[in-house]
């Protein structure tokens, strides 16, 4: 059974974490919802990982 739930498609830029939706756009900024299933965040910016790493790692010292 496919999820219906998505998540921002802009949350790496746009906000601190994942934006879930139950509909087609983010209700926070607008942005087009996409399917939380395959890829979390947005394919298209491969650096996205290593801005989220870097952040955690500035939050939570040597944590991964
Ligand atoms: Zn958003």
């Amino acid at each position: 059974m496919k999820s219906d739930i998505r998540v921002c498609g802009d949350w790496e830029t746009t906000h601190e974490r994942p934006v879930y939706t139950l509909g087609d756009a983010c209700p926070e900024c607008g942005a087009d919802a996409v399917n939380s299933a395959p890829a979390p965040f947005n394919p298209e910016d491969p650096y996205g990982a290593y801005r989220r790493r870097a952040r955690l790692r500035a939050r939570d010292g040597d944590e991964e």
